[in-house]
């Protein structure tokens, strides 16, 4: 109930951002504020106690990867947008309002096969993100033991793309 009171307390919400007839929910102030921010790690730790390692989505994903995977003393991957990683990696395509874009991790250099992993986003909105996210770690071998995001948009129904892993999100519009 912290975690949720500081999410709903501090968001800040700003019409037609980033194109017009988007509402755009800024969560800086959420992250900035210390209790709400334990609070909020310390939300997601519970959703996977048993994860491995923990997988943060760019950009603001990497902040939560960070202090969920240092709260469970695992460590932490970060999901870059495409053309950030040298070779190899693994790539996956999503599909945005307009065109698409692509996430990837390394393919080498990681033991993923068989790991637990907990993938973390700042928000789901139509779910395509956090779907591609979640496939690159099922190619690499690894279980997506949990998804978990700090603002559901329910009425962009993202949550009905994603795979067989539960989705938790501290605060559901
Ligand atoms: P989706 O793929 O449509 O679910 O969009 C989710 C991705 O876009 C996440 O990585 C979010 O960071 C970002 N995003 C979408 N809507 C918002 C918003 O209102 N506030 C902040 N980020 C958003």
């Amino acid at each position: 109930a912290r975690a949720e009171d500081a999410v709903r307390r501090l968001t800040r919400w700003h019409d037609d951002f980033p194109t017009p007839g988007v509402r755009f929910a800024d969560l800086t102030p959420v992250f900035a504020d210390s209790a709400g921010f334990r609070a909020v790690l310390d939300c997601f730790a519970a959703c996977a106690p048993d994860a491995d390692l923990v997988a943060g989505v760019d950009a603001r994903g990497f902040l939560l990867g960070a202090g969920v995977a240092a709260t469970l003393g695992t460590g932490v991957v970060a999901v870059r947008k495409a053309g950030k990683l040298p070779p190899p990696v693994i790539s996956r395509e999503y599909t945005l309002e307009y065109g698409s874009a692509a996430l990837e991790i390394p393919a080498d250099g990681i033991d993923l096969a068989g790991r637990k992993v907990l993938l973390l986003d700042d928000v789901l909105a139509t779910g395509g993100t956090l779907a591609a996210a979640a496939e690159l770690f099922l190619a690499a071998g690894a279980e997506v033991v949990a998804a978990a995001v700090v603002l559901e948009l329910g009425f962009l129904n993202g949550r009905e793309r994603q795979g067989d892993y539960p989705v938790t999100s501290i605060v559901k519009l």
